[in-house]
């Protein structure tokens, strides 16, 4: 009997008792397949279904962790974070709206970055945290993805960036944009120097982002599943007013039409990111 059978077994088992004997967070529902899995053997798999594989969502610092060397992760550029230039406001001023992601994720903006190692070898990596404002790349991300990409020019090193995003920031407009041009700007100076750049595609990665610095790696992969694409789909049926095809941007269909080299599945990807970069000496 598997472990999870056993657990299964155990839920049938107390299913009669009162029903706060059940520990709520021992069990999680694969949102996927539906079926319900023992958490810590979820957790084991590095958050992925033990019977589907499907890629639970984790923070931006847990993908970082799963690719570096223990307590390797030294941060960068931690304090840049969104002005308001714009004076903009929705239903909320922009202002607020930032203060609120950053009340929720405890950081300054939606791009995580930092020095690290792979296997002892010297990266520059950095990652979007969906949970600040989805990810979006404001003026802060974007100059925080600049200056991690120019950092590693300076010091010699290759570059790991971690997608998970809706896109450019609305809030900022126009300067959202902009930072399209200046992280494939930087991106082309490392490109000059001899340098690499992994992109790693999870789910989701759309908009400005897939757009500009994302699709930009010398090495796309993607987790298995992830939704990757410009705009989204409905928008795009509705413009062509055409039946999209199965699959329509998935990481497997995108990887079948050229723009994502490799999928994989998370428990590989530490090693998968060794090899591209022992690959690239
Ligand atoms: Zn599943």
């Amino acid at each position: 009997m598997g472990l999870r059978d056993f657990f299964l077994t155990r839920i049938t088992k107390v299913s009669s008792e009162p029903k706060k004997e059940i520990k709520e967070n021992l069990w999680t529902k694969c949102v996927h397949c539906g079926e319900i899995c023992y958490k810590q053997e979820v957790e084991s798999l590095l958050n992925t279904c033990p019977i589907c594989g499907f890629h639970f969502k984790i923070s931006a610092m847990e993908k970082i962790k799963i690719i570096v060397d223990e307590n390797s992760f030294e941060p960068i550029n931690e304090t840049l974070c969104s002005l308001d230039p714009l004076k903009f406001k929705d239903s909320k001023k922009y202002p607020e709206r930032v203060k609120a992601a950053q009340k929720k994720t405890g950081l300054n903006d939606a791009f995580i970055s930092g020095r690290a190692l792979v296997d002892g070898m010297p990266v520059n990596i950095g990652a979007l945290e969906f949970n600040f404002m989805g990810g979006s790349m404001g003026s802060a991300a974007g100059e925080a993805i600049a200056r991690l990409v120019e950092d590693a020019v300076s010091r010699r090193c290759h570059v790991i960036t971690i997608s998970s995003s809706g896109g450019a920031r609305m809030q900022e407009s126009i300067l959202s944009l902009m930072q399209m041009a200046k992280t494939a700007a930087a991106l082309a100076r490392l490109n000059e120097s001899g340098l690499g750049h992994i992109s790693v595609f999870t789910n989701p990665t759309t908009g400005g982002v897939t757009a500009s610095y994302s699709m930009l790696g010398d090495i796309n992969i993607s987790e298995p599943g992830a939704l990757i694409g410009f705009a989204g789909a409905r928008v795009i049926k509705s413009t062509i007013r055409q039946e999209l095809p199965p699959g329509f941007q998935t990481a497997e269909f995108v990887q079948n039409h050229g723009m994502v080299d490799l999928i994989v599945h998370r428990l590989e990807l530490r090693k998968s990111v060794s090899d591209i970069l022992n690959f690239f000496g």
